[in-house]
């Protein structure tokens, strides 16, 4: 049986009546005969709350040295509670379902702390309830050092743990939902003219990704080249089965066949340039 990895992204998730929709497209998944994992963010909003709890808490208010390790305790609980109504939600629909926190999985990280990578995901856990089918939702952006303490991932990170989780249990493919229906060749809300590619390489994604777009943290282009993780960025905005659900898969170059020269165009604003003559 193959096994896939959804993960939903804040926006995705944040509300109720969103959870339900998620609820929606994880159950045609498996009703389509796939064994399925979950990776969910925090509720949109939530993370930058917390840490700016963490602020005001901690080093920036008292001037004292920051408590890295206890700021992860604090802004990874917001993926706790996703996975867990998820989890619940599932539930109530009538699938099999657990949440998994990172310590559980475990998925183990280096102990630099709000940055923290990803050195290892034992599969045998995950596996054994996704055999037993049973839906694993997994809360996103964090891990667990050697020494048993909670680690995050850094911003975006959620996208992170998908990959690793997809390449642990050798999915089929790694589903990315988001707020946009794919990758465009250049930002749609800024260009009219902006089309949606339907397959875009690693490398170019990876380009673009460190020109200023936006739709996926770095690291998990990385990771997913590096493992050979197809992935595939579409909307959670839609019911099962309802267009525009194809998206974009980022995939091996190879598997590319009519190639572009180029694919899109990414911006920053940041940016001028001033010519002397
Ligand atoms: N919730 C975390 C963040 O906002 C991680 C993620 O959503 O990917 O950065
Ligand atoms: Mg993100």
């Amino acid at each position: 049986m193959s096994r896939l990895v959804m993960k939903f992204g804040g926006t995705s998730v944040a509300d109720l009546e969103r959870i339900r929709r998620v609820g929606r497209l994880v159950a045609a998944e498996v009703a389509a005969g796939h064994q399925v994992a979950v990776v969910v963010s925090a509720m949109s909003g939530k993370t930058n709350e917390l840490v700016a709890w963490t602020d005001g808490a901690g080093a920036a208010a008292q001037g004292l040295e920051p408590s890295d390790d206890e700021y992860d305790v604090v802004v990874a609980s917001g993926e706790q509670v996703t996975a867990g109504l998820l989890a619940m939600t599932l539930r109530n629909m009538g699938l099999p379902a657990r949440s998994w926190m990172g310590w559980q999985i475990p998925i183990v990280a280096d102990d630099a702390h709000g940055r923290a990578r990803i050195d290892d995901v034992p599969p045998e856990n995950l596996v054994a309830a996704m055999d037993s089918g049973q839906v694993a939702v997994i809360a996103g952006f964090q891990g667990v050092t050697r020494d048993g303490r909670i680690a995050t991932l850094g911003r975006g990170g959620s996208d992170t743990s998908a990959v690793a989780i997809a390449a642990a249990v050798s999915a089929i493919r790694c589903d990315i939902y988001t707020d946009v229906d794919g990758v465009y060749t250049t930002d749609p809300r800024i260009e009219s003219k902006a089309r949606k590619l339907s397959k875009i390489s690693y490398e170019e994604m990876l380009e673009m990704a460190s020109l200023g777009a936006k739709v996926l943290q770095t690291r998990s282009v990385e990771l997913a080249m590096a493992k050979n993780v197809p992935l595939r960025v579409l909307s959670s905005f839609v019911e099962p089965g309802e267009a525009p659900g194809q998206g974009t898969i980022v995939c091996d170059e190879e598997e590319i066949m009519e190639k572009r020269i180029v694919s899109g165009v990414a911006y920053s604003r940041d940016e001028a340039k001033i010519t002397l003559y």
